[in-house]
């Protein structure tokens, strides 16, 4: 039997996993600013915790899954600079900082039940811990880590030798080409607040003091103050985007180590690649808010979005189409129908199928163990579905991948397709069926692609052919 194997951006391999704690893996991923919808580019990030989470379960494992949620302090900028994403939406909906964090929070959990992401251990938002940020900064403070300017009190990155050894980088080439004058009196181009001052004059809906002054914590810091809180100065895994690795988590690791005087705070990094929408990053600066109910909209169940993402490994650049979401919708009807046709069937595989059974099994956990290979497993899941073995053999593979998969093989029931009915459409797709077994392709294309230019898509399935609108 195969161990698992996560990959790990911090030393670029793929270690075996061990938790610190035997039998127990604690693991912290960066949740949303809930200043706006989360897009479907944002969801990707907590499938892919969710596969990470349903394979340690599936190991035998007690699993603390920490999500937090952010609502105070992400700048408009990384740069510490900018307005507070969270403040400007307030003012701009006429609201309050915590009425639209309420709000995009109740959508955001919303999409993850409707996509089967199970629930986390512990949600956690940053302004229920300002006194564990204060604490935090007050520690790196005492160990000489700190100064202070006008705007706040800054992180000296100058003073933590394993600055760059995250996302290995470039310091020295970054310095000659920084920007240092973004924030006057920084004395490194990386240093980062731990503590804003809300600007003269200024009057934020939210603000707290400090020893330091009245304002409000960097970004970063409420990472490590919750991480800490929750699991504790060292702990398993930490997830997120690849947009975080190089300022983000980088300075996470300088606050906590800093701090605790721990190294590696974190045993294995792991970061999803992003989404794509037409080559163009997805992202919610950019104004692209296509969010989980648009594709409901258009007539896509949630559950099509799971299948698309599982699709390319988490660590693959994905990119969006409709097309490649219809490619999905059927995929996943299809596997559906496979499932759901043998549900309800009694009885355990033969004794003769014994062997084709485990091979089966075991190449999907195998897939599974490798570093969560989604495409591999997937494949395997279809073979499965496939397969010759009897019903009851299916079934029982099918439910096994099903915990992993979390596509609804266990209780979804696929949508009729043809539910529709228009006469001329009926009709023109009996010509069609007739012209293909007459061997006419040419008027069978023909007539699909007549009903594709209005819209109408036609799937051959086992008990003929079904249209709908797309
Ligand atoms: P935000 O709410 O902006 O802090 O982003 C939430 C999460 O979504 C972060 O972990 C980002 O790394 C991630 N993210 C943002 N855009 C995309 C994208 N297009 N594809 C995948 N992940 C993304
Ligand atoms: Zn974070």
């Amino acid at each position: 039997m195969s161990e698992l194997m996560l990959y790990d951006t911090r030393t670029r391999a793929k270690l075996r996993f061990v938790p610190l704690e035997p039998g127990h893996a604690r693991v912290y991923s960066c949740g949303p600013t809930v200043y706006a919808p989360q897009h479907i580019g944002n969801l990707r990030p907590y499938l892919f915790a969710d596969l990470l989470k349903r394979a340690l379960l599936a190991e035998g494992l007690r699993v603390t899954h920490v999500i937090n949620i952010t609502d105070v302090g992400h700048l408009a900028s990384d740069a510490d600079v900018g307005e507070d994403k969270m403040e400007r939406a307030a003012a701009k909906a006429g609201k309050s900082a915590a009425e639209i964090a309420a709000f995009y929070t109740a959508q955001w959990q919303n999409d993850r039940r409707r996509l089967r992401c199970l629930e986390a251990e512990v949600y956690c938002k940053a302004t229920d811990h300002i006194p564990e940020q204060i604490e935090l900064a007050q520690r790196l403070e005492a160990r000489g880590y700190t100064y202070r300017i006008d705007d706040g009190l800054y992180f000296d990155t100058s003073k933590f030798p394993r600055y760059a050894e995250l996302a290995r980088l470039d310091l020295a080439g970054q310095a000659a080409g920084a920007r240092i004058g973004d924030v006057a009196g920084k004395r490194n181009p990386q240093d980062f607040a731990l503590w804003k001052f809300a600007a003269p004059g200024v009057r934020r809906q939210q603000e707290w003091d400090s020893p330091w002054g009245r304002g409000f914590p960097g970004w970063h810091l409420e990472c490590s103050a919750m991480s800490v809180r929750y699991l504790g100065t060292r702990f398993d895994i930490h997830t997120g985007g690849v947009d975080h690795i190089s300022v983000h988590h980088t300075n996470e690791v300088a606050q906590t180590e800093g701090a605790f005087g721990v190294h590696p705070w974190v045993s294995v990094w792991m970061h999803n690649e992003f989404l794509d929408l037409g080559g163009e990053k997805l992202s919610k600066s950019k104004g692209h808010t296509l969010v989980l109910d648009d594709l409901v909209e258009r007539g896509f169940e949630p559950l099509v979005y799971r299948y698309f993402f599982l699709q390319a490994h988490y660590r693959q650049h994905q990119a969006f189409s409709f097309d490649e979401m219809a490619a999905a919708a059927t995929g996943w009807r299809r596997l559906l129908r496979s499932a759901a046709s043998v549900r309800e069937v009694s009885g355990e595989p033969t004794q003769a199928e014994h062997d084709a059974v485990a091979d089966l099994r075991s190449r999907f956990w195998d897939a599974v163990r490798d570093d969560l290979n989604a495409p591999k497993a997937l494949a395997v899941a279809w073979e499965a579905a496939r397969s010759t073995l009897s019903p009851a053999a299916r079934r029982s593979l099918l439910l096994d991948f099903e915990r992993w998969l979390g596509l609804g093989l266990d209780t979804e029931v696929p949508r009729e397709d043809a539910r529709e009915s228009d006469p001329r459409i009926d009709a023109l797709v009996l010509e069609r069926q007739a012209a293909r077994k007459a061997r006419d392709f040419a008027r069978a294309d023909a007539i699909r692609a007549q009903l594709d230019a209005e819209g109408i898509e036609i799937e051959d399935t086992r008990e003929g052919p079904v249209w709908r609108r797309r």
